[in-house]
């Protein structure tokens, strides 16, 4: 068993999107800096209506998959097939773009906090233009395992040995696999508790810090994982994660890379530069996500 460390770490940036909602990028912040298949990962945390009331008005994407995680507040999402639903604290909206969908997402509050988590996860070259798909996942369908050492952990996506009992969670817990086999984790840890969960040998691995403070890696050569930044993680069989004294809050993400040419012009991530013109032509026809 090799327990994976800390290889690279990406600090985010303040940036704004949409319409100028503020929040922090870590992936995909700069051109190429991405953990195959993970290709963006933003996190928007405000008290201040003023950051995020502006929201993310209809834009399209093509080629990738969005997952979107809200911790506090409420955002609506409406697309161009007529799907619209209403995101509250807990809950996960999945969404393949594949071949083009076009969609806004809205904060439903004018005060108070709004806090969540987008990642961008990449589609195989054979399936970016499978047709558009996307399920909203309640708080409540998301499994909780508690850690006989204090904290939890909730599983979003995969099916993680965690206690020894593998928990399968909503999204490729079991059934129909994603063909990039994602496992996405929410752990809260109080002071000095330690996590450790198997990941799939090859996956490729990242972890982001949101709260507190913690060390990542084997016992007695484990590195402090900086606060709001993603910290990737080497090949092995498992990770560990110490909160220290002020306890922690991360993520952990890890897919199967598919080591295929990203080229990404905005909401559109294909292989090659004609499939982006292609893309950038459709959606300019009115076609990016009509049948083929
Ligand atoms: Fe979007």
């Amino acid at each position: 068993m090799t327990t994976r460390s800390l290889t690279q770490i990406i600090e985010s940036i303040a940036t704004a999107d949409g319409a100028g909602v503020k929040l922090r990028r870590s992936l995909g912040s700069q051109r190429g800096v991405h953990v195959d298949p993970f290709l963006m990962l933003d996190e928007f945390y405000s008290d201040d209506a003023d950051d995020y009331l502006a929201g993310f008005p209809a834009h399209p994407h093509r080629g990738f998959e969005t997952v979107t995680y809200m911790l506090d507040g409420h955002m609506r999402h409406e697309d161009h097939m007529g799907n619209r639903g209403d995101l509250g604290p807990g809950d996960v909206q999945w969404m393949t773009a594949a071949r083009g969908i076009i969609h806004s997402e809205m904060p439903q509050q004018s005060e108070g906090r709004m806090r969540g988590f987008q990642l961008w996860l990449n589609l195989p070259s054979q399936e970016k233009m499978k047709p558009a798909a996307y399920r909203d996942i309640a708080a409540r369908e998301i499994p909780v395992v508690k850690l006989a050492g204090g904290g939890e952990v909730k599983v979003i996506a995969g099916a993680p040995l965690l206690e020894g009992v593998s928990t399968a969670g909503p999204v490729n817990g079991g059934g129909a696999q994603l063909s990039t086999d994602p496992l996405y984790l929410d752990v809260r840890l109080p002071a000095g508790a330690v996590f450790s969960a198997p990941i799939i040998a090859g996956h490729n691995a990242f972890l982001y810090l949101y709260e507190g403070s913690a060390t990542v890696g084997p016992e007695g050569v484990a590195k402090p994982l900086p606060h709001r930044a993603a910290g990737v993680l080497s090949d092995g069989d498992d990770v560990r994660v110490q909160a220290d004294a002020s306890g922690v809050r991360f993520l952990v993400l890890a897919a199967k890379p598919l080591r295929e040419p990203v080229v990404q012009y905005g909401p559109f991530v294909m292989n090659t530069r004609e499939e982006i013109e292609q893309a950038v032509a459709d959606f300019r026809s009115g076609r990016l996500a009509s049948a083929a």
